[in-house]
């Protein structure tokens, strides 16, 4: 076990002989034993022992040491102005922290400050702004199965931050790792006999009481935030998922501390009480079958969110290309848009409608933009004021966007389609909230909400008279100095206040003769004497008691003001939730008129029962990232149809295979988010399903050889793709030798166009796949062309119909550099083998990662079977052949090749 966590050995052997305040530290970290306990000894946090050793070293901070009457233990303190950047990097190292405040001021009860966690920190339960990215979410999933004639696997994911709550299951484990990669989660709880295999390696997997999973257990956690969860959920999976999820961010929020009277069960459920989290109030149930499904493979060959080189520029993504929203609210929103493209028509429809709208008015456009940006984020700030850590500065600007509201409101006044009506009428301005807000709090309110100033003159009568009374006393002293002055005929005569001693008068010391009788000596100092009279203390007492009960008043009003905006929760999410979406179609829109994209029409799907292809039609099309940072992008069509469904392409390496292929799946899913596309026009049936094998994407990383990669990508695509699906095939058959990777290239294509029937672009060197493609009636061929001038290759970047001709890659060697005797040579070579399969890999400006990808095939040993190692040769008799799938052969083979390479 990590020494960091958990109650140290040190403290543990003997706890009852701590000090108070030490069995206090000891009994949190028992309690939170998974976690590492901050422990707040007035401005710092605290960690002793095992976990101030690692802390000191992980933090690079001091490490010290407490001494007490029971021993001496090793501390380190971090500052609680501060801690932030702190837990940052505790959280990165891996850790859980559990925040220990005190939650009482010292001296309030006799004894020990009281502390609680009044928070646990996790990767995926984060809700402070300053460790959240702010225009994207941050999930926690909880995996959970359910027995059944199918086993059923559900996801639950949850942003306790903003309170986005989703849920979904399947009986394939496939497709809730596709779901796994589209919300990317940071952390996942899972059920014991749940199996972690879609979460990937980046998901951070905790450990959690294995009976918040129990059926029975989290049917009634579900049910005290949404009522009767069968309603609402599809299946006790989602049920177990859900239930066991939101006891987690329960958890996570934290508890009252443990009180030594009470049972381990009345505990339990008052800290369940404490945590219950009130903005959760919306689940939302989805089938993954209601989008565009994308796999983890393609989330990255799209460079949806991530550019895929690593060298490329951060916005080089589709995201990237698309975000102009002004909110964080908006960007949130957006990304949730390009996360879950849409299927239906009548979905896209409506989005495509306000787009449309807002497209042909710059003006309405930019002053939506404009307001928006004075909108918070008021998904967080509920959350906070639910969870009861906003200060006024927060309920202020809570106010503030609620001031933009009636003017985003209308701005949408005039608006035609049915869904800027629809949002126009959500955008509630909640009119009572601001009054409240504008009556009870202060313009511009201190941070602290303890120490008064926050609460507005005129909202309460008895802090109004406390105030009052504080003013007039101040005003009486004020008036002290001279008064006294002209009783003592003193004239340096001073009033003066200090911490400690409170109003005192002061007389400098040859006057001192002069002071009357009821004068009361405080302090001596070596010019003067202080003094106070019975009449100046009472009213010193009267201004303290007052401000003391003013502050204290003033923090239970805003309490209450807090708790009664709280109450709004539903309408202040609903609010949001338009905002959000008003936010992201002006960025849609204003993307499409300053780049000039068009609206797609959309082709109706046919009845779910006579499903036949797809049809897609652009006309002068773009890639959306490319054409971004290329100077002239050339435009490029495509047509496909039931019909027209396989296309091969070929065309030298840079002649633009690769960003084709992307552009016209990017534009199919663009125009499914409801957004328009980069092309002079657009007609697109929406598509199930995008597969991609590109050539690039290999698992490097991940300790996977590309040839294996390949395979995996491949038997996906076979096994799961429909005539619904549109499939990338980018160079398949390269990671492997030629003949090889042409018959794998061959067998795909004819499995492709006869079984599958999926609407196919592959990109290929293998020319005789063009050959093919001739014959196969729904298959066909386009190429791009580079031409020679000069001794320069020019490339023109333009697709047309039939196979690319020539090779290429002796022709643009010259123009790389390669010496004109090698080329020379070359060309011999081509000519000799000109009755082979041509085969086009010649280039020496191939894409690198292509090259270097290739398995190295150990040099052939003669001596056959005797040359291999022993084991291996034991290996090769015992493969029973008749028993094997070519993959399963070849999957073999590629290991048992690199046992030798090894
Ligand atoms: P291939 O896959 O055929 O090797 P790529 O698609 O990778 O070629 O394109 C190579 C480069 O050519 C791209 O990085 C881009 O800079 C440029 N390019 C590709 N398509 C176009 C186009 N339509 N217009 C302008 N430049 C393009
Ligand atoms: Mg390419």
């Amino acid at each position: 076990m990590d020494p960091a966590l958990g109650p140290p050995d040190a403290m543990a052997e003997k706890r009852d002989e701590l000090t108070p305040m030490m069995r206090q530290y000891h009994d949190l970290c028992a309690r939170y034993d998974d976690a590492l306990v901050l422990f707040q000894v007035g401005d710092f946090y605290e960690t002793f022992c095992g976990a101030a050793e690692r802390t000191a070293r992980l933090l690079e901070v001091t490490l010290t040491s407490r001494e007490d009457s029971t021993g001496e233990y090793p501390m380190t303190g971090i500052p609680v102005d501060n801690a932030e950047s702190y837990i940052e990097e505790l959280l990165e190292a891996g850790y859980r922290v559990a925040v220990a405040d005190q939650i009482e001021e010292p001296g309030e009860s006799p004894g020990v400050v009281e502390r609680a966690v009044t928070r646990v920190i996790t990767p995926g339960t984060l809700t402070e702004d300053e460790l959240l990215a702010s225009d994207d979410n941050n999930f926690v999933a909880a995996l959970a199965s359910a027995e059944g004639a199918e086993r059923t696997l559900a996801l639950a994911l949850l942003d306790v931050s903003t309170g986005d709550f989703l849920a979904t299951s399947s009986t394939s484990s496939e497709a809730i790792a596709d779901e796994v990669s589209r919300f990317a989660p940071s952390e996942a709880v899972v059920a014991p006999d749940a199996s972690g295999d879609p979460l990937p390696e980046d998901c951070m997997v905790t450990p959690f009481d294995p009976d918040a999973f129990a059926l029975e257990r989290a049917t009634e956690t579900v049910s005290t935030y949404f009522g009767e969860p069968d309603a609402l959920l599809a299946g006790d999976a989602e049920i177990r998922a859900c239930g066991a999820l939101l006891e987690y961010a329960e958890y996570a929020r934290g508890g009252t501390s443990e009180n030594e009277d009470t049972t381990d069960e009345e505990v339990e459920r008052a800290d369940r009480d404490a945590g219950r989290l009130e903005y959760l109030t919306h689940l939302t149930r989805y089938d993954p079958r209601e989008y565009l499904l994308l796999d983890a493979v393609a989330l990255r060959s799209l460079e949806l969110f991530e550019p895929r080189a690593v060298r490329a520029r951060e916005d080089a993504t589709l995201v990237g290309v698309l975000d102009e929203t002004a909110s964080a609210l908006g960007g949130r929103a957006l990304r949730d848009w390009i996360r879950r493209p849409l299927l239906e028509p009548d979905r896209i429809e409506a989005r495509l409608d306000a787009v449309e709208e807002l497209t042909g008015s710059v003006q309405t456009r930019e002053h939506l933009h404009e307001l928006l940006r004075d909108v918070y984020d008021l998904e967080r700030l509920i959350g906070r004021i639910s969870r009861e850590r906003a200060n006024a500065r927060d309920l202020r600007s809570l106010r503030d966007t609620l001031a933009v509201v009636p003017e985003i409101r209308d701005r949408l006044a005039d608006a035609d389609c049915e869904r800027l009506r629809g949002l126009r009428d959500e955008l509630d301005p909640l009119a009572d909230v601001r009054g409240l807000i504008d009556d009870a709090v202060v313009s511009d309110p201190p941070i602290e909400i303890t120490e008064g100033g926050i609460v507005a003159e005129g909202y309460d009568a008895n802090l109004d008279e406390l105030r009052g009374t504080a003013r007039d006393g101040k005003q009486w002293i004020d008036d002290l100095e001279a008064c006294e002055r002209e009783r003592t005929g003193i004239d340096s005569l001073k009033v003066g206040y200090n911490s400690v001693h409170g109003y005192y008068i002061e007389v400098t010391n040859p006057n001192l003769d002069a002071v009357p009788e009821n004068y009361q000596r405080r302090q001596t100092l070596k010019n003067s004497e202080r003094f106070v009279t019975p009449a100046l203390k009472e009213r010193e007492d009267e201004i303290v008691g007052a401000e003391e009960r003013a502050d204290e008043l003033e923090y239970e009003l805003f309490c209450d003001v807090r708790s009664e905006v709280a109450d709004e929760v539903e309408r202040v999410q609903a609010l949001a939730d338009a905002l959000a979406t008003v936010d992201a179609l002006v960025s849609l829109a204003t993307v499409a008129a300053q780049y000039d994209y068009c609206r797609p029409e959309i082709a109706e799907r046919d009845g779910d029962e006579a499903i036949d292809g797809l049809e897609i039609d652009i006309e002068g099309g773009r890639h959306p990232v490319v054409e971004r940072t290329q100077e002239s992008f050339v435009p490029n069509g495509a047509d496909l149809s039931p019909e027209r469904r396989l296309a091969v392409i070929t065309g030298p390496n840079m002649s633009g295979k690769s960003t084709y292929m992307r552009q016209v799946a990017q534009i199919v899913l663009l125009a499914q988010v409801g957004s328009f596309v980069p092309a002079e026009s657009a007609r697109i049936s929406p598509v199930d399903r995008i597969f991609t094998r590109v050539g690039a994407s290999d698992d490097i990383a991940g300790g996977r050889s590309t040839f294996m990669v390949e395979m995996d990508e491949l038997a996906t695509i076979l096994r799961e793709a429909d005539e619904r699906s549109l499939v990338l095939l980018d160079e398949v058959g390269r990671g492997t030798s030629t003949a090889d990777g042409l018959a794998i290239a061959q067998a795909i294509t004819e499995h492709l166009h006869d079984e599958v029937g999926a609407t196919t672009l592959f990109a290929t060197h293998h020319h005789p796949l063009t050959e093919l493609a001739e014959e196969l009636p729904a298959a066909f061929t386009l190429h791009f062309e580079v031409e020679q001038r000069e001794g320069e290759v020019v490339f023109h970047h333009e697709i047309a119909p039939g196979a690319a001709t020539g090779s290429y890659g002796v022709e643009v060697a010259p123009a790389a550099g390669v010496p004109e005797d090698v080329v020379e040579r070359s060309r011999e070579l081509v000519a000799e083998n000109a009755d082979e399969p041509a085969i086009d890999e010649s280039d020496p400006r191939a894409d690198p990662q292509g090259r270097a990808d290739e398995p190295r095939v150990p040099a052939s040993t003669d001596g056959g079977c005797q040359g291999l190692p022993d084991d291996v040769a034991a290996e090769l008799r015992e493969l029973e052949l008749a028993h094997l799938t070519p993959v399963e052969a070849l999957t073999e083979l590629d290991r048992l090749q690199r046992l030798l390479e090894e």
